[in-house]
């Protein structure tokens, strides 16, 4: 296994402390980590600006051809990176290879053939005499920061538009989970001009808040906790960085009365506990009529019981533990407050496993709107559900939140869904779906959740600034 670090063309041992890697399914050690000293981010901050200058003015077509290779990469050594990420993070086996891989791969694709198109959108006299046009151009050197739940397909998501723009990067995978970043590096060392991105292991408070303080840094992307991106911003107004905050999630799901309850409880088996819930866009905060209440919690209570978890046969496995045993404890404590309430019953699940960092799939019925657990984000396989009256008080509910990232409407009724999907305050709504997401959109949220956009032609945009080139005639 990889574990040196990318800086410029060379290879190197982290200078620093040793992070311990843990395999999530038994809590053993993996190997260790050893993290960048800051003379080592300097290094890595120096060579991506050093590229700067050569990659920043390489055609669409010579970044694209780059991509396309990348990705012709990835997909030749699909299953060592699937086999690393399930490793590194308890994932399902089948999981890594058939959802996130290719998923991973076609980012490279897309943004490849993105930005062969990205225009400026404006050629023309505006002052007589002059003509003026607008140009895209990349923004500089990124500070790239990720985290633990898709490592690699996050690390995807901030290289194929940074690089795609024309930018140079310092990427830092989280500290649980560099696996399958350290091993991305040889193939981006082999197919990138020295420099143009830079792989970097160690903690966020220690190297992350290096780099991201760093005055050679033009722009910071993070996505993590809403508190952490609060800390990118303390540091980018130091020297005025521009910043790509992808933030959590606490997504509402509405099923009105008239729902096809069987396809509302099987997506909800999917999309609510998918990744054991380690997902910003995960349906966890149901609003259900109260009509169909009552049969939605029986259904979903068995419908979340039935999945199959920590089987010695991985592939019959549907969802893995959680990271790490401190996230674990987490979920239980955000499960135990919320049982102690009278309103509240656990109607499933409810406890964590004697193996590794595993809990249960856990339905919490009879939640109220001001109840932590209907408030937080858990960031586990935890579901909560609340009846409520109409549509004024569902739509009021969906929308009290910090968070604005991601919500769905489940309803045979056409008009109700469009009506109710222009209400809310969400990056994004699915009408009888959830959690479905394609390289062609935008995934971002609105509020606490953050702004940046990855994915779609939105994230190139973000990666890139907007100029104006004027030319007097004669
Ligand atoms: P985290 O914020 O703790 O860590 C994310 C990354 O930031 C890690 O690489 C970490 O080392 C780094 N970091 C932490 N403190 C830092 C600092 N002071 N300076 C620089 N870097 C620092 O988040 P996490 O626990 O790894 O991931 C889970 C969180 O990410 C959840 O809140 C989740 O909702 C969010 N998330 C959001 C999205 C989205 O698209 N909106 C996607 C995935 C995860």
């Amino acid at each position: 296994m990889d574990t040196a670090l990318l800086i410029g063309s060379a290879f190197e041992a982290g200078q620093e402390t040793k992070e311990a890697i843990l395999n999530p399914r038994t809590g053993g050690l993996i190997l260790e980590v050893p993290e960048a000293s800051t003379a080592q981010v300097d290094r890595a901050v120096a060579a991506a600006r050093k590229a700067f200058e050569g990659w920043s003015r390489t055609t669409p077509a010579e970044r694209s051809a780059a991509l396309l290779t990348i990705a012709d990469r990835i997909e030749a050594e699909a299953d060592a990176f699937a086999r690393l990420e399930a490793l590194n993070c308890g994932k399902p086996i089948n999981a890594a290879r058939n959802d996130e891989i290719p998923a991973i791969v076609d980012c490279f694709r897309y943004f490849a053939g993105a930005v062969r198109c990205m225009t400026g959108t404006v050629a023309g006299e505006y002052l007589s005499g002059h003509t003026s046009m607008i140009r895209r151009d990349p923004v500089g050197v990124v500070a790239s920061i990720a985290p633990w739940n898709y490592p690699l397909m996050m690390m995807a998501w901030k290289l194929g538009p940074a690089i795609g723009g024309g930018n140079t990067v310092v990427f830092k995978p989280s500290e649980q989970t560099p696996l399958t970043a350290l091993k991305l590096a040889h193939i981006l060392a082999d197919v990138l001009p020295e420099g143009v991105v830079n792989v970097i292991a160690g903690r966020g408070q220690t190297v992350g808040s290096y780099l991201i303080n760093h005055p050679q840094v033009d722009m910071i992307s993070l996505t993590g906790d809403v508190a952490t991106g609060k800390k990118m911003l303390d540091a980018a107004a130091k020297t005025v960085k521009r910043t790509h905050l992808e933030l959590g999630g606490k997504a509402p799901v509405i099923v009105f009365d008239d729902a096809d309850i069987s396809e509302v409880v099987e997506g909800l088996r999917a999309f609510s506990f998918y990744n054991a819930g380690q997902d910003c866009t995960a349906a966890c905060r149901v609003y259900a009529g109260k009509k169909i209440y009552d049969n939605l919690v029986a259904d979903l209570t068995s419908a979340a019981a039935s999945i199959t978890l920590a089987a010695e046969d991985d592939t019959a496995n549907e969802i893995g533990p959680l990271i790490s045993q401190r996230q674990r404890d987490r979920v239980a404590s955000f499960v135990n407050r919320a049982r102690e309430l009278n309103h509240v019953q656990v109607t499933t699940g409810g406890e964590a496993m004697d193996q590794g960092f595993y809990y249960k799939p856990t339905v919490v019925a009879g939640a109220k709107q001001d109840d932590e657990i209907v408030r937080r984000e858990v960031f586990g396989p935890v579901v909560s559900v609340t009846p409520f009256t109409d549509v004024d008080e569902a739509v009021s509910w969906a929308n009290d939140s910090d968070y604005g990232l991601a919500s769905s409407v489940w309803t045979r009724d056409v008009g109700r869904a469009m009506a109710t999907a222009a209400r809310l305050r969400y990056g994004c709504t699915w009408i009888n779906t959830h959690f479905m997401l394609t390289n062609e959109m935008p995934h971002g949220g609105l509020k606490q959740s953050g702004y940046g956009k990855d994915m779609s032609a939105y994230a190139l945009e973000d990666y890139t600034v907007v100029r104006h080139v004027m030319v007097k005639h004669g």
